[in-house]
């Protein structure tokens, strides 16, 4: 802090569409004595200040979602800084469980095992028992899935957050994403191999779904951190 600004240096990886936003929600440290999680502090950044720089990072399927975010002697005024000082890593937990739990994933999954479906009768492939047997299987789990996000949100009231249950709906959806999109390359079988570019749309979008699929047990924090909250917070081990 120099007078009545921050003045910010280093970088923050994976900043999901950083490139289209003009404005991000910064974890910054500002101390270095004491509890590390209260060291940090969290700030409101404007994206077109000079001192900035968003670099592009290609994933694995082909597409730039995510970025990596420089900051060099980025000057931040105090009325950006959220909160008080030191109370980032509150502020970070209660909005990560808006992110992990109201994201009404059912939706979405259904309609990527609509598509998946429609895949597998072009190819002739519904009558395969086993393929029939997933799809029937993947339905069902979806549609139980549902049942438990609108039974998780309906009683949130407004101004209240989801709680640690969010990382139940975010562990399970994640699982479920990637079943569904590992169904979908089953399907194309040996057709999966070819994906690139100029493979036909409908395969590449679901060889690219079941590859980007695997970062979903990554983001929003790991499948052993939500495991970890799960056993802490709501099994009291
Ligand atoms: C596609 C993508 C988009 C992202 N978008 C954003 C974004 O927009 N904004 C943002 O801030 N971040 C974003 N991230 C970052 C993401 O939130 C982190 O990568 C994620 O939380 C994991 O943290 P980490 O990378 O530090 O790995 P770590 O948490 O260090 O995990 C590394 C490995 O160690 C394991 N591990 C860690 N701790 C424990 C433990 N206590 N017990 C058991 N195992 C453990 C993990 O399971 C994992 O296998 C994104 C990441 C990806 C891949």
């Amino acid at each position: 802090l120099v007078g009545d600004t921050y003045v910010v240096n280093g970088s923050k990886i994976w900043t999901t569409h950083a490139h289209h936003a003009n404005r991000m929600i910064a974890l910054l440290r500002t101390s270095d004595t004491g509890r590390r999680q209260e060291g940090i502090t969290a700030f409101g950044i404007d994206l077109t200040s000079p001192g900035v720089e968003i670099r592009p990072i290609i994933s694995i399927d082909g597409e730039h979602e995510v970025n990596e975010v420089f900051f060099s002697d980025l000057r931040v005024p105090v009325g950006a800084r959220i909160g008080g000082e030191g109370q980032g890593w509150k502020i970070a937990k209660y909005l990560l469980e808006f992110e992990r739990g109201t994201g009404l994933f059912a939706g979405r999954l259904r309609s990527s095992l609509r598509r998946i479906e429609r895949v597998a009768r072009e190819l002739g492939r519904l009558d395969d028992p086993e393929i029939a047997g997933d799809l029937g299987e993947l339905t069902a789990e979806i549609d139980c899935f549902e049942m438990m996000e609108f039974m998780t949100l309906s009683p949130v009231e407004p101004g209240q957050s989801p709680g640690p249950v969010a990382s139940v709906l975010k562990l399970r959806a994640s699982r479920l994403k990637q079943a569904t999109s590992q169904l979908g390359v089953k399907i194309l079988g040996e057709e999966a191999l070819r994906f690139d570019a100029d493979v036909g749309q409908m395969t590449g979008t679901l060889v690219a779904e079941a590859l980007s699929a695997r970062a979903a047990t990554i983001f929003g924090g790991a499948a052993e951190i939500q495991l970890s909250i799960i056993a802490k917070s709501l099994a009291r081990l």
